[in-house]
């Protein structure tokens, strides 16, 4: 623009100074969504998609019209957990995503692979280039709010899904384990460079309550989360229990039946 001044903070468009040089990806015309948040991690298996569709069930059921773009390429858990398997259709205007039971648009790689058990071995170039295009070609018809359960990790696949999409806000996700390492620095670094609000860290993992006597245990530790948000200038943070029925309904497909309040506060947040 002719009269940027490069001080991204005073300034809300999505420009090629603020990604560091990368124009944003555009929607298909047809789309459209009014906020996006993504949801990163460190590392795999601390519970990002969790997080990711538990999140977004929150908010389907508070009324808005959710989306769910699996950014995860490698490591798609979304569809398993909501139950979806039928395959994604194209037409003339772009693809038109899966639904989940309660109304959920889900974009996932593993819904458009012959067969879903196939591993997805891609370069990096080819995994940013493919979650691109789940953002230009599908039809997001109206949307609320769009999730992006992004990969692990604060490598090139990220970076560059930061740099292409126009992100609202990042949820991390960590455990106990994670909080004493830098992954919440390098996560909260990425996005200061990135300009992107870091709107919650959630630990998932968090504590173990024992159904029969109702004590809490640390299995991993006391928790940090509060001390090292504060040392960040975050003030939002939930904590998730282990707990066997997240588990359980996300290898059955249920996670929308799913009853938890520990992402309340956050995802009122997000929809503020
Ligand atoms: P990621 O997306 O970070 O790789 P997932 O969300 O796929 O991790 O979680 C990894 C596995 O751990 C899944 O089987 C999931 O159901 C299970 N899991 C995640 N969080 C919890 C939790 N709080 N309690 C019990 N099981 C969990």
């Amino acid at each position: 623009m002719s009269t940027c001044d490069h001080d991204c903070s005073s300034c809300s468009q999505n420009c090629a100074s603020r990604s560091g040089g990368i124009e944003k990806e555009k929607l298909n015309e047809v789309s459209s969504v009014k906020k996006v948040v993504a949801v990163v991690s460190g590392k795999g298996g601390v519970g990002k998609s969790l997080v990711t569709s538990l999140l977004a069930v929150q908010a389907q059921r508070e009324g808005k019209k959710t989306a769910i773009l699996d950014a995860d390429i490698t490591g798609p858990s979304i569809p398993q957990a909501f139950g979806v398997h039928e395959k994604i259709m194209g037409s003339d205007i772009g693809f038109f995503p899966a639904q989940s039971k309660t109304g959920i648009d889900i974009v996932s790689l593993n819904l458009m692979l012959e067969n879903e058990n196939d591993p997805v071995v891609w370069r990096g170039s080819l995994i940013a280039g493919a979650v691109k295009q789940f953002w230009t070609d599908a039809v997001w018809k109206d949307e609320d709010i769009m999730f992006i359960d992004m990969p692990p990790g604060t490598g090139d696949v990220p970076l560059t899904v930061f740099q292409s999409l126009p992100v609202d806000g990042i949820i991390i996700v960590t455990s106990p384990q994670e909080l004493v390492s830098m992954i919440v620095e390098k996560a909260v670094r990425m996005a200061g460079m990135m300009n992107i609000p870091v709107l919650a860290v959630v630990e998932n993992m968090s504590y173990f309550r024992c159904p029969e006597c109702g004590g809490v245990h640390y299995i991993y530790g006391e928790s940090r989360l509060e001390e090292i948000a504060k040392q960040y200038g975050i003030d939002c943070t939930a904590r998730i229990p282990i707990d066997g029925k997240f588990a359980a309904a996300c290898d059955e497909g249920l996670i929308e039946l799913v009853n938890d309040e520990s992402l309340e506060d956050v995802v009122r947040k997000i929809l503020d």
